[in-house]
């Protein structure tokens, strides 16, 4: 069997190309290599979201779209691509359990923030831990927050941070921030901002939320624990040392920067018949509401790819 649509990923961008496919009639495969959701599935709370009901959380938002993907007959399986082959009027996607053809790929496997890799950060992800300070920071509502990184990410997600908190500290590995000076000039004239140089988090503590860390300075070897606050109870880590698309297994075959692939403004790749959407691809603002916008696009683009290739009428803008 050949389906009009296999859609790689099943975070938004994937939820919403599965939607949008579906509804249009076409025959769409979502492949998720663990389940649904993507980087939102691990955020308590989505207040940014247009139309976000109160104490909607990642995991509500995606249960829904999920819902509405399997109402419109997208079918979904749980398997690991391995390979791809992109080129020609079929492709074929290999999976770890099994192989799938298609007319059309989306490609919308998203990208992970890179993690710090200490002992303990992956066992209090959403319990201290965050790697989203738009979704978390109104949890740390005057509490203590520590921002690991010094790039562009890490100094304006720390001066948002700053918003809320009472006090944000920077935690760098170096003696100067990579940032762009513009935006270093307005962190360090920032009060409520402060900077721990030459160091790095070497563990995250704490029993069921977090509690210290210990951070080393990568100069002396100095080992220094930091302790929440006893009226606290926990401060907030947020690391920003970059993110990892989950791109490997496209390299030589779609063009890419630094590892996202490119599109245009249709979410066309430089190959026929292969789209890309969400975090996954090179943009501005990695965020659910553009992540779900590109998905519709891709879907729509795919069914208009399929349109041309047979003489069909898209039924998509009905
Ligand atoms: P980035 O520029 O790659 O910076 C990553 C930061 O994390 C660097 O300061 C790096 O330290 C540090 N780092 C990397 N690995 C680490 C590790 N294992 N442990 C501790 N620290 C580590 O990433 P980004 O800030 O996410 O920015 C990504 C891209 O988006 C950049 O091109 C950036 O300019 C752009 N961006 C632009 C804006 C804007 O223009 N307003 C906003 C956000 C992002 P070193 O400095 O020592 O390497």
């Amino acid at each position: 069997m050949i389906y009009d649509v296999v859609i790689l990923g099943a975070g938004p961008a994937g939820l919403a190309a599965g939607l949008y496919a579906s509804r249009a009639r076409l025959k769409t495969l979502i492949l998720e290599k663990e389940k649904a959701g993507g980087q939102i599935a691990t955020t308590d709370e989505v207040a940014n979201y247009p139309g976000s009901i109160e104490n909607a959380t990642g995991p509500s938002l995606i249960e829904r779209m999920v819902e509405q993907v399997d109402e419109f007959g997208a079918e979904r399986k749980i398997d690991t691509v391995k390979e791809v082959q992109l080129e020609g009027e079929t492709k074929v996607v290999k999976g770890e359990k099994e192989e799938y053809k298609a007319k059309t790929v989306v490609i919308a496997t998203g990208a992970i923030p890179r993690p710090i890799g200490c002992p303990g950060e992956a066992d209090l992800v959403g319990r201290g831990v965050s790697y989203c300070a738009t979704c978390d920071a109104a949890f740390f509502e005057d509490m203590e927050v520590y921002v690991v990184g010094g790039g562009d990410t890490a100094v304006e997600e720390g001066m948002y941070l700053s918003k809320f908190a009472r006090k944000v500290t920077i935690i760098h590995r170096r003696d100067e921030l990579r940032a762009a000076k513009s935006i270093q000039e307005k962190a360090f004239a920032n009060e409520k901002m402060a900077f721990m140089w030459d160091s790095v988090v070497t563990e995250i503590k704490g029993d069921g939320i977090v509690e210290s860390m210990i951070v080393e300075n990568v100069k002396t070897g100095e080992k220094t624990e930091i302790v929440a606050d006893e009226d606290d109870g926990t401060f907030g880590i947020f690391p920003f040392i970059g993110f990892v698309p989950a791109t490997e297994i496209f390299e030589g075959i779609v063009n890419m920067e630094g590892g996202y692939i490119l599109t245009d403004e249709d979410m066309k790749t430089n190959v026929p018949g292969v789209f890309a959407a969400g975090d996954v691809r090179v943009k501005s603002l990695r965020q659910v509401v553009t992540a779900t916008a590109d998905g519709a696009i891709a879907a729509v683009q795919a069914g208009k790819y399929i349109d041309e290739l047979e003489g069909t009428t898209y039924a998509g803008d009905k």
